[in-house]
C-alpha cells in the first residue's frame, strides 16, 4: 500500500465537505480496499462514510420503495417490503458476491463497483480505463468474459453489478446530495457507456454522494425475478443473467420490464423484448418470440461468441418462470 488519510464523517455536511476538498468516499470497503491493495485505485484521501444516516428502507406515499445508499446488502435483500414488492431484487442481491461480503457491502457501494476485467486490475496491461491512451488489452486478448453490447474501440469491459440489471428494468432513479445541492437522476442515465472516455464510468459530479434508490411504483400486482448465470453456482459474476418484471391482468401482460446482465458495457435494458411482450397472452411461444430480440444489436468478440444465444436462453427461461407458465 502507498500512503493516504483517512477521516470517518459525522454527517452529511462533513462528508460532503471532505469530498469537495477532492476526498474519496468508502462506504463498505469491499471493492475500493482491494483497488487500492493492487494499486489499482490510488487516493490520496478516504473519507469514510458509513456512519451517515442513509440506511433506511422506505415505501413511498406513491407505493414505490426508496433504498438508502448505506443499506447493506444483506439488508436489503432480507427486507420483507423488498421481498414481497420487488423479490428481483432481492434475488439479485442474494446471488452476488458472498454472504460475508453482502454484510459489509452497500447499495451504493454496489452500484459504484468497478469492472472486473482482470487487464483493468493489472496494472502492467495497457486500460484506457484505468489509464487513457494507453490502449485496451481485452480487445484482442482474452476476451470470454467481456461486454457484445454497448462496446467501443476504447473498452469492452462489462458492469459487473447484479443489483444495477434489476435496477435497469425497473427504471430506478438515483437521488444525489453534493456540493450545489440534491438533484435526482434517471439510473439509465447514470452509468455510462465508454465511447471513447471507458476511464468516466458514472455521472457524478466531484464530490457528488448518492444517498438514495427509489423503485418508482409499478401497477400489481406485479410478479418478478432474477436469474444469473455463471461458470459456479457461487460467489461469482454474471456471464449472463435476467431482470424480469410483468404484470398481467385479464390474462394479458400489461407491462414488461426486462434487463440483462454480463453482456453490456452498463446493464442493459431490452426495449425491443418488452415491447414484443406486451398486450400479449402468456404462452411459451411469446417468451421464445420475445426472447428472440435480446442479443439485438450484440458485437461479440473472439472469446464470447457464446454469449448471445446464451442471453437469448437466459432471457427466455426467465421470463417463463416469471410469467408463469414454467
Ligand atoms: C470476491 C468478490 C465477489 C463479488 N461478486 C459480486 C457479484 O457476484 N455481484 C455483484 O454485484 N457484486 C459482486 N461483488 C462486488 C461487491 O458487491 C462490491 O464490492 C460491493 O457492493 C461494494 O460495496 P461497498 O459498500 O463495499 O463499496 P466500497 O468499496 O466502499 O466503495 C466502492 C466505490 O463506491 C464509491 N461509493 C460508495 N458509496 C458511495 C456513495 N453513497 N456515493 C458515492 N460513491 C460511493 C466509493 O468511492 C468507491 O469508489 C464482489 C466483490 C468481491 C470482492
Ligand atoms: S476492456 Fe476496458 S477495462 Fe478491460 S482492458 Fe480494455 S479498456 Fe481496460
Amino acid at each position: 500500500m502507498y500512503p493516504f488519510t483517512y477521516t470517518k464523517a459525522a454527517d452529511t455536511r462533513e462528508a460532503l465537505n471532505a469530498g469537495r476538498r477532492g476526498g474519496r468516499y468508502i462506504a463498505g470497503g469491499t471493492t475500493l480496499v482491494d483497488l487500492m491493495r493492487e494499486t489499482v485505485e490510488r487516493p490520496g484521501s478516504l473519507v469514510d462514510i458509513s456512519a451517515l444516516p442513509l440506511r433506511e428502507v422506505t415505501v413511498t406515499r406513491s407505493g414505490g420503495l426508496r433504498l438508502g445508499a448505506l443499506v447493506r446488502m444483506a439488508e436489503a435483500a432480507a427486507h420483507p417490503k423488498v421481498r414481497s414488492l420487488y423479490p428481483v431484487i432481492s434475488q439479485a442481491l442474494e446471488l452476488s458476491a458472498s454472504a460475508q461480503l453482502r454484510n459489509m457491502a452497500t447499495i451504493g457501494g454496489n452500484i459504484m463497483q468497478r469492472t472486473r476485467c482482470t487487464y483493468f486490475r493489472d496494472v502492467t496491461a495497457a486500460c484506457n480505463k484505468r489509464e487513457p491512451g494507453s490502449g485496451c488489452a481485452a480487445r484482442d486478448g482474452y476476451n470470454r468474459s467481456h461486454a457484445i453490447l454497448g462496446t467501443s474501440d476504447s473498452c469492452v469491459a462489462t458492469h459487473p453489478s447484479d443489483l444495477a440489471v434489476a435496477l435497469a428494468a425497473l427504471e430506478a432513479t438515483l437521488h444525489l446530495l453534493g456540493p450545489d445541492g440534491e438533484r435526482t437522476m434517471p439510473f439509465a442515465d447514470f452509468l455510462l457507456q465508454p465511447g471513447s472516455t471507458p476511464n468516466r464510468e458514472q455521472a457524478l459530479k466531484p464530490g457528488e454522494l448518492i444517498t438514495a434508490v427509489e423503485i418508482p411504483a409499478h401497477p400489481r400486482p406485479l410478479r418478478s425475478g432474477y436469474l444469473k448465470v455463471r461458470d459456479r453456482q457461487s460467489y461469482e459474476f454474471a456471464l449472463t443473467s435476467a431482470a424480469v418484471a410483468l404484470h398481467i391482468g385479464g390474462g394479458v401482460i400489461r407491462a414488461a420490464k426486462v434487463a440483462a446482465g454480463g453482456v453490456g458495457t452498463v446493464p442493459w435494458k431490452l426495449p425491443a423484448v418488452e415491447q414484443a411482450l406486451i398486450g400479449e397472452r402468456p404462452s411459451d411461444r411469446l417468451w421464445t418470440e420475445a426472447a428472440g430480440h435480446a442479443a439485438d444489436g450484440a458485437r461479440p468478440l473472439t472469446h464470447n461468441g457464446f454469449k448471445a444465444e446464451l442471453l437469448t436462453r437466459t432471457v427466455e427461461r426467465q421470463l417463463r418462470t416469471v410469467g408463469g407458465t414454467a
